[in-house]
């Protein structure tokens, strides 16, 4: 089984993608923005702890993710993909670390490049499934029944509390400050490669596929 990496700014579609793969190969999709996501509406005390700065569009602490992510694969099982994790090096440090542990090691980080202005709109858009996860898009991917999820039946369609244009902003600043520097980190490691994520969603499909099945 294969573990890859989808790295690229909010809205560059990694999401998208992940839920793809996880329905198309049984791949396990961690996301540490949704389990963030599930503490703060769970109401527990890490949950309250890290409302605030999520919302404001700042990157929680290494220590809280990587707790998240230890946690996650200790329940065991092959064949990751890693939406929204690691941001920081000392993240994708402990991410090699830990899967070492196991006897395992990454296979691909899959970069998606996209332009700013597309992530606005894109953002400014976004609506999900509270049930089942599912990505839609007010004006490129809605639902087929206006209000009903297309995958579950679910009347249960949200949008995130941080996708604002102000919001955006900071998430894009804490992307290209603390974020950005895995792109290096794991060139010179031979592991990365670069989709277009300007793509329609097929297409961005096809070409992670290549990226996964080369490996
Ligand atoms: P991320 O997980 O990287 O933040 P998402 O997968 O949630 O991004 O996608 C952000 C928004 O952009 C969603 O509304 C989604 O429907 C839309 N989207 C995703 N991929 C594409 C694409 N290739 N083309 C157009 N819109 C897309
Ligand atoms: P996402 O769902 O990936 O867009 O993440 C939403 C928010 O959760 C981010 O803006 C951060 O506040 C927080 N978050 C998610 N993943 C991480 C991470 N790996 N490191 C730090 N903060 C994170």
């Amino acid at each position: 089984m294969t573990n890859v990496i989808l790295l690229g700014p909010p809205g560059a579609g990694k999401g998208t993608q992940a839920k793809r793969l996880v329905e198309e190969r049984g791949m396990v999709q961690l996301s540490t923005g949704d389990m963030l996501r599930d503490a703060k509406a769970s109401g527990s005390e890490m949950g309250r702890k890290v409302a605030e700065v999520m919302d404001r569009g700042e990157l929680v602490t290494d220590e809280i993710v990587i707790g998240l992510i230890r946690e996650r694969l200790a329940e065991g099982g092959k064949g990751y993909i890693f939406d929204g994790f690691p941001r920081t090096l000392k993240q994708a440090d402990a991410l090699g670390e830990l899967l070492s542990q196991m006897g395992q090691g990454l296979d691909a980080v899959i970069e998606m490049q996209v332009d700013d202005a597309a992530l606005v709109a894109r953002i400014t858009g976004r609506f999900t499934c509270g049930n089942c996860g599912a990505v839609y898009h007010d004006r490129t991917h809605p639902t087929k029944v206006a209000g009903v999820c297309d995958v579950c039946g679910s009347h249960d369609l949200k949008r995130r509390a941080d996708d604002t244009e102000d919001a955006l902003r900071f998430r894009l600043m804490e992307y290209y400050k603390k974020t950005s520097p895995l792109v290096g980190y794991y060139y010179a490691k031979g592991k990365l490669s670069g989709v277009d994520g300007l793509a329609p969603v097929e297409t961005v499909a096809a070409a992670v596929a290549k990226v996964i099945d080369g490996k």
